[in-house]
């Protein structure tokens, strides 16, 4: 399933799963652009896993973009105390 870091640039194969970030990506139904092997219609979206290491998920996130599938992003450091609640 998740062998290494989801940092394409990072090669930490994954050993234990409490250190760094697992993220459940739910793909859409219509495959075709993350999917490129054609498998044959699959009626439910499917959830993929990705890992990232400790280090990475610190300062890295992944983001989900329908022209280009999962993608591994650096955090955009907002004040996240501008809608505390
Ligand atoms: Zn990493």
């Amino acid at each position: 399933m998740i062998a290494k870091c989801a940092n394409p640039s990072c090669s930490t194969p994954l050993v234990y799963l409490r250190e760094g970030k697992i993220f459940m990506v739910e793909s859409p139904s219509q495959l075709g652009v993350v999917g490129l092997a054609p498998m044959g219609p699959k009626a439910q979206a499917r959830v993929e896993h990705f890992w990232l290491c400790g280090p990475c998920s610190l300062s890295m996130t992944l983001t989900y973009d329908s022209q280009q599938g999962v993608q591994v992003v650096r955090k955009v450091f907002q004040s996240l105390s501008a809608r505390a609640s």
